[in-house]
């Protein structure tokens, strides 16, 4: 097969019929084509005037090499196989402490290794998961282990499903595939920015469940890590809580992935005096607009064409502060949810449904955090400022996990007589100035950036558009220092992995991470 790419379309293209499309653009004749499918596509939103897609091709076609030779943007099309190795039947069975993305791609190629994994979760089934968070979200009432940041799934599984990763590795696809697999929607394998939404998310993780028990896997839920035995420097027991009590596990090989708000693992492991570090993190406010708006700014007149979903922005400003005000994690179409997972400290994150249907469009405004902020040199002195402020911003809602707000207006002392957003946090909000829960250094950053950027997308910075406290998590403020093995420094048999170890950020670099860890302990079991 060839892939031909950059090929431009206009929005009311019809997609069902890729190789007419081929057949047209690239001028070959259409009986030349045995087969054609979409192998990329984006938005191509530069110029408002002109909104169109680009897309990639891989095309099956009659004399490919000449083709190859005569067509501009075309290559050879290369599939990555990603393969696993078998461990041998009966070996002793790893253990993986945590379910969300990392532990999750773990558990699946340790279970397809035959090595028969246990998974300890301290959160419930996706289901059960679901009920405590409308709960919270209807009454206020948080369930410490069974949240937005705990449970099946992961961080991620009440989210806008975004794929979007900066890294680039061969294991990247084989992972899309399965979330196809697993209930996805094809369109994830080749939009430029995939995204599963929560609603399908939900389903997804569900499946991979299953596929993990069918492989001889076991998934603990409710099983909280409270600790572990060594022997000679090696990892030899894990114990965990459950309803039933304290239980323990003898296994030499135990994967963490639990995450970056895991704020009691950090804390075992310091006490323990194992090898952690400080690690840049970003904290700030949640920025919402009516979706509409949004739309129009980046699509101009061609904002709610049916062929595009909602729109999503991306910017930076550098600062004469040395500091960066930028958005992250946008949720075009979504809502701002409670991301609370201690008692008496509030946190926000954004989440969408596949269909991005939602009045706004909402996405974080952080400032970096460097561990030159920080008040000391202690490992964990970056979780402690992320407590700190998620305390402030519990009292300035109200101490009932409403969120503190106040319009753009309000901090940049400009008003306009358009009508403010209505904020989308459940379960409520009330009025707070940022200065009540952040420090000095965020919140002249965003008096200083929000302008910026509403330079760069007019109207961003509209005084009625709203600013919901506090995002605090959206990185690890630790790292678990790990070998080349991607085993710790400080105990070996224990693989810190993903966004908690402070070795990913998002949802497919996790993933990544989780199966880099799974291929580890596979040559551990292997004797490699
Ligand atoms: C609301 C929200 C929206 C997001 N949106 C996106 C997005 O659209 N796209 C994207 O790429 N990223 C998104 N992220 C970030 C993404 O979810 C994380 O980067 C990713 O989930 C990290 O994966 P992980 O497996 O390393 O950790 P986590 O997903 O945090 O999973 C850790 C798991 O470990 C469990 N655990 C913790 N402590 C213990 C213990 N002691 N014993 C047993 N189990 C334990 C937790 O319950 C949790 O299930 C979002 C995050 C949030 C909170």
């Amino acid at each position: 097969m060839i892939r031909v790419g950059n090929i431009r379309v206009p929005l009311d293209a019809d997609f069902s019929d890729i190789a007419g499309i081929a057949s047209k653009k690239l001028k070959i004749p259409r009986d030349k084509i045995k087969k054609a499918v979409l192998s990329k596509k984006s938005v191509d939103a530069r110029k408002k005037s002109d909104v169109h897609f680009i897309i990639s091709v891989d095309i099956e076609a009659k004399n490919e090499d000449k083709l190859l030779k005569i067509l501009k943007n075309a290559s050879a099309v290369k599939h990555e196989k990603y393969e696993v190795k078998f461990v041998p039947i009966d070996s002793e069975r790893p253990v993986i402490v945590g379910f969300g993305p990392a532990g999750m791609f773990a558990a699946l190629v340790l279970a397809m290794s035959g090595a028969r994994p246990i998974v300890l979760e301290r959160g419930g089934d996706v289901d059960s998961r679901c009920a405590a968070v409308d709960e919270f979200r209807s009454t206020g009432r948080l369930d410490t282990e069974n949240n937005i940041q705990f449970g099946e799934g992961g961080a991620g599984t009440f989210s806008d499903g975004k794929l979007t990763t900066g890294i680039k590795d061969r294991r990247i696809s084989w992972i899309l595939r399965k979330f196809v697999e697993f209930g996805a929607p094809d369109e994830i394998l080749y939009l430029a920015k995939p995204h599963i939404g929560t609603d399908k998310l939900r389903l997804v993780v569900k499946q991979l469940r299953e596929r993990v028990i069918s492989l001889g896997g076991e998934v603990r839920f409710g099983a909280r890590f409270c600790g572990f035995t060594e022997k000679n420097g090696h990892i030899s027991v894990v114990q965990y809580k459950d309803r039933n009590g304290v239980h323990s596990i003898d296994t030499s090989n135990v994967i963490l992935a639990t995450g970056h708000s895991a704020r009691d693992v950090f804390e075992m492991l310091y006490k323990k005096n194992y090898d952690l570090s400080q690690k840049n993190f970003a904290v700030g406010v949640r920025i919402e607009h009516p979706r509409k708006f949004i739309d129009k700014a980046m699509y101009g007149g061609f904002a709610g064409h049916p062929a595009l979903k909602a729109a999503d922005y991306k910017l930076a400003i550098h600062l004469p502060n040395g500091k960066t005000l930028y958005t992250f994690c946008m949720c075009p179409g979504g809502e701002v949810v409670a991301a609370s997972s201690e008692s008496g400290r509030l946190a926000v994150n954004g989440m969408s449904c596949f269909a991005r249907d939602a009045q706004n469009s909402n996405s974080a405004l952080l400032v970096n955090v460097d561990t030159s902020d920080l008040e000391s040199d202690h490992p964990l002195a970056g979780m402690f400022l992320q407590r700190d402020i998620e305390e402030k911003a519990f009292r300035a809602g109200g101490s009932d996990y409403s969120a503190p707000v106040m319009t753009v207006g309000e901090l940049l002392g400009t008003s306009d007589e358009g009508d403010s957003v209505e904020p989308s946090y459940r379960p409520g909000v009330k009025k707070a100035h940022v200065s009540e829960y952040l420090p000095g250094f965020v919140c002249d950053t965003l008096k200083l950036g929000i302008p910026e950027m509403g330079k760069k997308i007019k109207g961003f910075d509209s005084p009625s558009a709203v600013l919901t406290g506090v995002e605090s998590r959206s990185s690890s403020p630790v790292r678990i220092n790990r070998g080349e093995d991607l085993q710790s420094l400080s105990l070996k048999g224990l693989f810190p992995c993903g966004e908690g170890a402070g070795y990913a950020g998002g949802i497919v670099s996790a993933a990544v991470d989780g199966m880099k860890c799974a291929e580890c302990v596979i040559d551990e079991i292997i004797g490699k």
